[in-house]
This record gives structure tokens, sequence and C-alpha cells, in this order.
């Protein structure tokens, strides 16, 4: 059967950010056999190729002139249990805020803190997914995706997948390389409570919770959320902008001398981590807006289309503010949200 690619579609419904843009060529696939199919065509051979989830971590600048392949995988089994966990398998394109409730409902603990968070389950390793003190890696099992060179699929463990701080093997090394189609995780029979982080215990305070649960713990994170992060459907985002930069700890007590009021947080290879929302408040851009590119009034690490900005107008914004932070402390910034 001929396969249905659609030509010249807008891609405005498709990403966070609201960037009207068009992709040459756009196709969905729900199955594995159908993303070997479109492997095996011509036009996925000689155009280039964008892997579309949720499109909450892309800033599309400019016309897709190839083949976007949406992942609409479906799909949530339990395949195994032992002692301590369940393993359950989820299909690529399955919202993972969906998948986050599946585990709350069934009582699976791990990823209760990252509730809320936008997009695909088959995106979640790609940057390695974090939120409030737990990254995708701490309930990660393995995952399969398909190789585009020969189309076979593969499996990864968590060692192979080269996790890191929002950066994985897929996100560098293996660049393009790989479709993933899904991920299996490890979740705890027994939870293991973290609410150390921001202002869970706070939120968990003003909640009145007294015997605590991983549904409060969700509960908890979605209400700091919503308090402080634009809604996509409402002022288009993808989240933070940036990455947390690591700096060396001399470097970090040399700035506490010209900004007492600068705070890190120790990483395990011992450097320093600041906040960058902080360095890009600090150089005065929080709540700027020219045009329709913004810097979001409550969270300066997001950046916000407040209508019809360009992606070039948020990468312009986005250069701004990488310079004028390097000004004022030596800091580069760097990206966290994928350039298209
Ligand atoms: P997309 O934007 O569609 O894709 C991102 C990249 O992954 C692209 O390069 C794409 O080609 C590639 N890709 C997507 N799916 C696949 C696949 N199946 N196989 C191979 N490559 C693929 N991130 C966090 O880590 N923590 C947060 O707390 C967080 N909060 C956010 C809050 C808001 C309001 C927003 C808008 C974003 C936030 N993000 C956060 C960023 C984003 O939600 C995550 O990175 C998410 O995992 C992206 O998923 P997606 O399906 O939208 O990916
Ligand atoms: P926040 O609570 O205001 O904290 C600011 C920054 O300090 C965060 O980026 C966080 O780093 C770091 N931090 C806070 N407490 C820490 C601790 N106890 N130990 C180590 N680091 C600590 O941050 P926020 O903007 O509201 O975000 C809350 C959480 O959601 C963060 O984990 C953040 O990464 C995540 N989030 C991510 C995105 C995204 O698009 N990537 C968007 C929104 C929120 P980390 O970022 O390294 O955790």
């Amino acid at each position: 059967m001929a396969l249905n690619i659609q030509e010249n579609i807008s891609l405005k419904s498709y990403n966070t950010f609201g960037m009207d843009v068009l992709a040459k060529f756009f196709f969905r696939f729900s199955t594995t056999a159908q993303m070997q199919e479109i492997g095996n065509d011509s036009l996925f051979r000689h155009n280039p190729v964008m892997v579309l989830g949720g499109g909450s971590n892309m800033l599309l600048t400019t016309n897709f002139e190839g083949l976007v392949i949406k992942n609409e995988i479906p799909g949530i089994e339990l395949i195994s249990e032992d002692a301590d966990h369940y393993f359950v398998k989820v299909g690529a394109g399955v919202d993972w805020h969906e998948f986050v409730l599946y585990c709350l409902e069934k009582n699976y603990a791990g990823v209760e803190n990252l509730a809320l968070i936008p997009g695909k389950v088959g995106a979640s390793p790609m940057q390695n997914i974090g939120a409030y003190g737990v990254e995708m890696k701490d309930v990660f099992h393995s995952l399969e995706a398909i190789n585009v060179d020969d189309l076979n699929l593969v499996t990864f463990y968590n060692a192979d997948c080269e996790f890191g701080y929002r950066e994985s093997i897929f996100k560098n090394k293996c660049k393009n390389q790989f479709v993933i189609t899904s991920v299996t995780f490890k979740l705890n029979k027994i939870p293991v409570y973290k609410t150390a982080y921001g202002a869970i215990e706070d939120a968990l305070h003003e909640m009145k919770v007294d015997t605590l649960s991983i549904q409060h713990i969700a509960q908890a994170v979605m209400r700091i959320r919503n308090s402080k992060l634009p809604n996509p459907s409402v002022l288009g985002n993808a989240g933070s902008f940036f990455k947390n930069p690591e700096i060396e700890a001399v470097q970090f007590d040399s700035l506490k001398n010209y900004f007492p009021n600068i705070s890190g947080y120790k990483t395990d290879s011992g450097k320093i981590k600041i906040a960058a929302g902080w360095l890009i408040e600090q150089a005065g851009w929080k709540g700027y807006r020219n045009g329709d590119a913004g810097c979001h009034d409550k969270q300066a690490l997001v950046l916000v289309n407040h209508g019809n900005a360009t992606g070039t107008e948020i990468f312009e914004l986005s250069e701004n503010i990488i310079s004028s932070v390097h000004e004022k402390f030596g800091i580069f910034l760097h990206r966290e949200v994928n350039i298209y």
C-alpha cells in the first residue's frame, strides 16, 4: 500500500513555541513496521529527516526542507516484575505525563517528581529529562530504537545510553542515527521519596500533607509548575532554553566575591552548577520583550513567543542573552533546546 506522505504541512500546532513553518514532507507512524517502511522509501533516503515527538524541546527557525516523521507509537504494558520492581514498556508516542498518571494510578514509584513534563516518552531519553532531583535515567531500564542505516531494531541498556545532565548518546555521538520506538522503565514497588529539591517541601506544607505518598509529591510538583511555568497552549515556549552551567569551584569562589547572592550546587564531578535562570535575571532579561519574542516574567530561563515571533527572533534573543551573561559573569550558556 502507498505510504500516506503529506506535503507542505504547517508545523505550527506540532511545536510548543508555535512556530509557523512548513514541513516539505510529513509522515505519521504508529508501528515499528511503518517506521521501517518509511525508512526504505527514497524520500527518507534522499532528504533530511526530523523525528518529531511533542515538539516541546525544539526551536524551528525555518521551513524544514525534508521529511518530518511523527512518532505516534502507542501502548503502556507491564511486562514483568521482580521482588522490588515493575518493568513497564511504553510506546514512544505516549504522552510523558499520561505515563506518569498511569504510574500514579497503579502505585508504581519513581516518576512522580517528573509530573507534567510535556512531550512524548520516546523523547525522554534524548536529553535524559529531569526535574526536582530526579532524572529519567533513575528509572530507565532499556529502550528499543531503529537504526536509520539498516533499519534494524536495536536494544540499548542504561550504560549504553551515556546519560548525563540533560544529555545522552542520542543527542551527541548518535545524533540522527536512531529512532526510538519504545522505552522500558524499572519502577519501584517501595517508593523512595525525594522532596528536598526546590519548593517541594513548601508545597507539601501548604497542601497540609501528613502522610506522604507519590501522589502527593506529583501534586506538589504540578502545583509549583503550574504557578511558575507558562502553559505552551497559552504562551509559546519550550521550557528551559539553556542548560544550567557547571563551573569550577575556584571560578565560583571568585564570582562569590563580586556577587554574594550567587548560589551553586555541587555536582558529582565536583563542579558547581549555577542556576542559569538566576544569571539571566541578574543580566536584566527577566520579563524582557522585543516584539513578540521575550523572556518569561516568572522564570527567566524560559524564552517565550507572545504570538508571532519567528524562530530567528527567538534565536537572536538567545544569542544576546548568551553574550550579556558572558560579559557580566564570564560564563557561557549552552542551549538545551534543539535548533532547526
Ligand atoms: P521533541 O521536541 O519532539 O523532540 C526533541 C528532540 O528529540 C528532537 O531533536 C527530536 O528529533 C528528537 N526526538 C523526539 N522523539 C524521538 C524519537 N522517538 N526518536 C529519536 N529522536 C527523537 N525537560 C526536562 O528535562 N525537564 C523539565 O522539567 C521540562 N519541563 C518543560 C516545561 C515546559 C513548559 C516545556 C515546554 C518543556 C519542558 N521540558 C522539560 C522540555 C521537553 O518537554 C522535554 O525535553 C521533552 O522530553 C521533549 O519531548 P518531545 O516529545 O516534545 O520532543
Ligand atoms: P528552581 O526550583 O527555581 O531551581 C533553580 C535551579 O536550581 C534549578 O534549575 C535546579 O537545577 C537548581 N536546584 C534547585 N534546588 C536544587 C537542589 N536541591 N540541588 C541541586 N540543584 C537544585 O527551578 P525551576 O526553574 O522551578 O525548575 C524546577 C525543576 O524543574 C528543575 O529541576 C528544572 O530542571 C525542571 N524544569 C526543567 C525545564 C526544562 O525545560 N528542562 C523546564 C522547567 C522546569 P536543575 O535544573 O539541574 O534541576
